[in-house]
């Protein structure tokens, strides 16, 4: 995690760990996401009933919404074991055909990061997802043959941040695409005092409030916080998670009350300072700030562009008026929010 950026939406090795103790099992133990949760238990339901593997399964949202947790609860539902990889790891279509082809019958398998998946390898997946089938190619130019390999039924639970990049004949082979939202601060309340429970802090309501209100909708921010909230409660407090310590800790990580950060700041600070409110192209605006431009278009952007501080325009980047407020600039009149 680069310094001082604790809400970046990705996790780093050791917040896996602990991710892994937090994540809920169940359905039932799942915070939020009415809708997903009902339309999942009857996809998933329906199946068992059946006797039958589910259909495929496409989870869409940010990162650190519960993707892989909900990957892991369809097995766990469906009493099926669960094989987890992602697009990236996948770089030749002899990887994936390796994975299918050695899954059990009704397996899940999980690969997240689909839509970083290379293109031989889609191809392959769409005869698997569709058939269950692939074509080993073996050998090279007008000799190679194509050898064909019957896989069991299994459910493939795809995950991707970003659903408008999978090319269509991939997207069509899902037979149910869960659209996850941003949790609403109650159901993030409910989060921090199920993590709180777990990781034997006392936690009281205000601070559970504070910690969700500062956690741009994301149950992963939302850990993330109360566990620097608890180290800051046993290091300078009293041990217990009150709203003062709360307060107190999310100052020294620079979260402020809107729950922007570091990098936040730093996106809006440039577009203000440096480009007078923009237009500006995203990859001028990252390198403004020495941050690569996906990391500002998919960790900063979403969230400010939904607290209604940057829009995204074919020009480029702007501020809106209630950027140059929050930032405590005065706004130039020619600005363009
Ligand atoms: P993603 O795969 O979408 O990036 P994860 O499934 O890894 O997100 O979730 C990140 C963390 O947030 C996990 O530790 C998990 O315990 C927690 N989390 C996510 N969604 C929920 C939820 N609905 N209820 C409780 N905890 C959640």
């Amino acid at each position: 995690m680069p310094e001082n950026q604790i809400l970046d939406g990705g996790a780093d090795q050791e917040e896996r760990a602990v991710e892994a103790a937090l994540r809920p099992k169940t359905l039932a133990d799942f915070v939020g996401q009415h809708k997903v949760r009902q339309q999942l238990e009857l996809v998933l339901h329906g199946a068992k009933g059946r006797g039958a593997a589910p259909d495929h399964i496409l989870l869409a949202g940010p990162p650190g919404l519960g993707k892989t947790t909900l990957s892991m609860i369809i097995a766990n539902e469906l009493g099926m074991p669960i094989r987890i990889t992602s697009g990236p790891a996948i770089q030749h279509a002899g990887d994936l055909a390796a994975i299918l082809s050695s899954l059990s019958e009704g397996e899940v398998l999980f690969l997240d990061e689909i839509h970083r998946m290379s293109r031989p390898a889609e191809e392959m997946l769409y005869m698997a997802m569709e058939d269950y089938r692939v074509d080993v190619i073996v050998g090279k130019g007008p000799g190679a043959t194509a050898i064909p390999l019957e896989l069991p039924p299994f459910t493939l639970v795809g995950a991707t941040t970003r659903s408008g990049l999978l090319p269509a004949p991939l997207r069509d082979r899902f037979g149910f695409t869960a659209h996850m939202e941003f949790y609403d601060p109650i159901d993030l309340e409910q989060v921090v005092h199920r993590s709180a429970r777990l990781l034997d802090l006392d936690v009281d309501a205000e601070a559970a409030a504070e910690i969700a209100s500062r956690s741009r909708g994301t149950p992963r921010i939302a850990n993330r916080l109360l566990r620097r909230v608890r180290d800051f409660a046993e290091v300078k407090g009293d041990g217990r998670g009150t709203v003062e310590a709360a307060r107190a800790a999310l100052a020294v990580y620079e979260v402020d009350e809107r729950g922007l950060d570091r990098l936040d700041r730093a996106v809006l600070g440039a577009l203000l300072n440096l480009f007078g409110g923009g237009p500006v192209g995203l990859s001028t605006l990252a390198v403004a700030i020495g941050e690569e431009t996906d990391t500002v278009e998919e960790v900063a952007e979403p969230f400010l562009v939904r607290q209604g501080l940057l829009a995204r325009t074919p020009r480029g980047r702007i501020a809106t008026a209630a950027a140059w407020r929050h930032l405590g600039l005065p706004m130039p009149r020619t600005a363009p929010g």
